[in-house]
């Protein structure tokens, strides 16, 4: 078939490297990315330019996107050659409107709050209905930590912008851990979870992810609820729901309208990855039951960490071939694998040495 993809980046060449069976066309205004050394076409316009998107749907059976704040209203009049489904992306890209989302669909939140000026802040505090620390994100747009600012007191929320953005204001969760459910529904109806990783995030970028021994057990209801949202909004391919984890209770933070940097570590550590899943869905076929081969961890290569080298078959690197290394920019990653625990603990360590420490 012939795949449409918006966006040349990581997410996009992960995707055409997974199935070649397939024609691809991406859409990237940039002509340096990390598609174009990939055997695919690249149309070298804005994300947004009608016309280019006109040309992309022309091309192609079928677009899908790698970001969520792309123009969906460019899209609209190809409302069902969108995968996943431009419902679910509109949902998304609104931190409101996906917490709103979550919570009427019965998942669990932390308190939020919309935010437009320091006069609601305070409003809030004066009835207790959050205390410091808090979170504030920009309502749209933000990623790796962009446009987010943990609140610590009153002094800081001086420095936040309230002329260009609205917020939305999140009570602080003290999670125990952070877990992300990345799953893919095919258009027969099929829907697999992937095993889902414990995740580490440092200044809102996530550094880790680890599918080891510790067991992860998602509770029956929440899984239900992601599978009736699935159906009900018709979504075809491979989206992720990210959860704080407190005393074993599932709390939403966000969810992601396409594959998901904690599903890296499926490139290795299951017998089909997030990405394979994605283009089998979106290209009608049937979707592969995911299984764990290995336990894997997944280090984030961020900035200068891109030119380390591992000289070892157990460490599998991924260089994005990003032109510009930027102090924390996502660069590439490694998946670690090993058969048992105690391995792949081993392993990891020797790599943290590798990499002069990780914070985790
Ligand atoms: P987000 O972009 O919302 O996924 O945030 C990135 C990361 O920042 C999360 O994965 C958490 O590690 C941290 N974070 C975001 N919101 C909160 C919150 N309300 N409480 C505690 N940590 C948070």
């Amino acid at each position: 078939m012939k795949v449409g993809i918006i966006g040349g980046g990581q997410l996009a060449k992960m995707l055409v490297e997974s199935d070649n069976s397939n024609e691809y066309f991406i859409l990237e205004p940039n002509e340096i990315n990390c598609c174009m050394d990939l055997n695919v076409n690249i149309i070298n316009k804005n994300y947004d330019d009608k016309i280019a998107i006109d040309n992309l749907v022309t091309n192609t059976d079928v677009i899908t996107y790698e970001f969520e704040n792309i123009d969906s209203d460019a899209l609209k009049k190809y409302f069902n050659l969108v995968k996943p489904s431009i419902n679910f992306l509109e949902i998304s890209k609104n931190r409101i409107q996906e917490k709103n989302f979550a919570k009427e669909n019965g998942l669990l939140t932390t308190k939020f709050f919309l935010v437009e000026n320091k006069k609601d802040i305070e409003t809030l505090l004066n009835k207790n209905d959050i205390t410091y620390p808090f979170i504030l994100k920009t309502l749209s747009g933000g990623y790796d930590g962009k446009g987010q600012y943990k609140i610590n007191n009153y002094n800081e929320i001086e420095s936040v912008n309230f002329i260009s953005n609205k917020y939305i204001l999140e009570e602080f969760c003290e999670f125990d851990y952070e877990t992300s459910l990345v799953v893919t529904r095919s258009n027969s109806n099929q829907i697999y979870f992937f095993p889902n990783a414990i995740n580490k995030h440092e200044n809102g970028i996530l550094i880790t992810s680890k599918v080891t021994n510790k067991k992860v057990t998602v509770d029956k209801k929440t899984i239900k609820i992601i599978k009736k949202v699935l159906v009900d909004l018709n979504l075809v391919g491979t989206v992720a729901f990210e959860f704080f984890v407190k005393d074993n209770k599932f709390y939403f933070n966000e969810m992601a309208p396409r594959v998901h940097n904690t599903g890296h570590y499926t490139l290795d550590g299951c017998n089909v990855s997030q990405f394979k899943n994605h283009i089998l869905a979106i290209t009608n076929k049937k979707i592969i039951k995911p299984k764990l081969k290995y336990k894997t961890i997944m280090i984030n290569l961020l900035g200068e960490n891109i030119k380390t080298n591992f000289d070892c078959n157990w460490v599998k690197k991924y260089d994005y071939h990003k032109k510009g290394i930027i102090k924390n920019r996502k660069m590439g990653h490694i998946n670690i694998i090993a058969k048992n625990q105690k391995d792949l603990l081993d392993k990891y360590n020797q790599v943290k040495k590798i990499l002069g420490g990780l914070n985790d």
